[in-house]
């Protein structure tokens, strides 16, 4: 189901975000642009190092030390988070954005029990008294199907099981009610059979609660289970930008291409299975001058170590970065049909 006719809750427009190191400026995320419409899925994927979670960490404006927002606008409900002071920034994190992360344990205190530190955020953005923030936090145990959450309120996080501990962890992010939930990779420490009931929770919660969702990950079968539109980053830009629909069945991006065919196939002959991407993502400490994924694309040309190719808009929902895009490209044999599935 697409919401592309909703309300807009968040414009990301030329965010760039540098970590200033001794080595120098490493330019994680160079110039970035989204949408999120109010009750979308939005899939963010990428490999590791593609800047997927330092653009949503910069949106949270929870970048860790050297890392520093240099140019862009983040409007939250028209509003930009990166003017924010800090003080107003805590107002907002956790009110009304709040974020899941990999490990649950890291944002859990092992010292206190789950009943403490659920009442403990609660209490710290709603007006609400202990009691009150007690039948919240239980509510929202129950709603992420915790077992006799009376009872397990008063556990501690080592005492629940990892895919507890997750169920747990967005139970509180979804107490003071948020309008967007950002997940960074919140399944990816878990098993697979856990993994797939915490996904099952998340479309469940949203389809019921109506929050828009930014979910960031490195495996395109979440996105298809989950998403309803998808960004593709590499080098710290956007390479496509589609529905799911889109970048499954007419991926434009030479990198997407790569993504899907990595995707382990169980139908396909044990010849076609599995087909990684060769060599390594960019080092952002020098970025290239041109397309970033141009040292790995089976398809480079010069242009595309000489220029960076622009956005090319192939529908109303869907864009490309490639140059094979411009009108006078050279037709590539295979660039459009080797997209699987
Ligand atoms: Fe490959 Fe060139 Fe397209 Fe980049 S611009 S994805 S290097 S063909």
């Amino acid at each position: 189901m697409s919401n592309l006719k909703n309300e807009k809750i968040l414009e990301v427009r030329g965010l760039k975000t540098s970590f200033y190191t001794h080595l120098g400026e490493v330019q994680s995320v160079r110039d970035v642009d989204f949408d999120l419409y109010k009750g979308e899925v939005l899939g963010v994927v990428g490999e590791s190092g593609s800047g997927k979670s330092v653009t949503c960490s910069s949106v949270m404006r929870l970048l860790q030390h050297p890392g520093k927002i240099k140019e862009g606008t983040v409007l939250f409900k028209g509003e930009d988070l990166v003017q924010k002071s800090e003080k107003e920034m805590r107002k907002i994190q956790g009110n009304e954005i709040s974020m899941i992360f990999q490990d649950p344990m890291s944002a859990l205190n092992p010292v206190y029990t789950i009943g403490n530190q659920m009442t403990e955020v609660i209490r710290n953005h709603k007006k609400v008294s202990q009691k009150e923030a007690e039948e919240i936090a239980i509510r929202m145990l129950t709603l992420v199907g915790i077992p006799s959450p009376e009872e397990r309120m008063k556990n501690y996080p080592h005492e629940f099981s990892g895919g507890m501990r997750q169920r747990a962890v967005i139970a509180m992010a979804l107490s003071c009610d948020p309008e967007l939930i950002i997940a960074d990779e919140p399944t990816t420490a878990l098993d697979v059979t856990i993994q797939a009931q915490i996904l099952e929770l998340m479309k469940d919660l949203q389809s019921r609660l109506g929050s828009s969702i930014i979910f960031i990950t490195h495996d395109l079968g979440v996105i298809a289970q989950l998403c309803t539109r998808v960004i593709v980053m590499y080098g710290g830009m956007v390479m496509e930008e589609a529905t799911v629909d889109e970048l499954f069945y007419d991926a434009k991006n030479p990198y997407t291409m790569g993504l899907l065919n990595s995707v382990p196939n169980p139908k396909a002959s044990e010849k076609e299975r599995l087909e990684p991407i060769p060599g390594s993502p960019p080092d952002l400490l020098n970025p290239p001058k041109g397309c970033p994924f141009c040292n790995r694309c089976k398809y480079a040309m010069r242009k595309c170590v000489e220029e960076l190719p622009k956005m090319y808009e192939i529908s109303g929902t869907h864009k490309s970065r490639c140059h094979l895009l411009h009108p006078d490209a050279p037709k590539v044999e295979g660039f459009v049909k080797e997209a699987r599935m």
